[in-house]
């Protein structure tokens, strides 16, 4: 699988790092036990097109939104996350 980083360009998977699920929020800091235990140990596992963040680790360090197939891993969109981000395609 490549990803399309904005900035360097498609690059291997090698090269990357998963992050996580781009369509999770923590819960508030003063919610109990089990709805913190739910956030931690809990993972969905989606089939088909999928909002992720993911780290180009081994490159120009970004982190980005990739909007995935996760049955076919084509990559629909990337883009970069964060404040030095120009542009929100994904
Ligand atoms: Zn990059």
């Amino acid at each position: 699988m490549r990803i399309p980083c904005p900035t360097c360009g498609p690059r291997d998977l090698r090269e990357f790092t998963y992050i996580g699920d781009a369509l999770r929020s923590a819960p508030a800091l003063e919610a109990d036990a089990d709805t913190w235990a739910a956030y931690v140990y809990t993972r969905r596992n989606p089939r088909g097109e999928h909002l992720e963040y993911w780290q180009h680790s081994h490159g120009c360090r970004q982190f980005l939104r990739v909007r995935r197939d996760t049955a076919t891993h084509v990559i629909h969109a990337a883009a970069c996350v964060g404040p030095h981000a120009t542009e929100d395609e994904a």
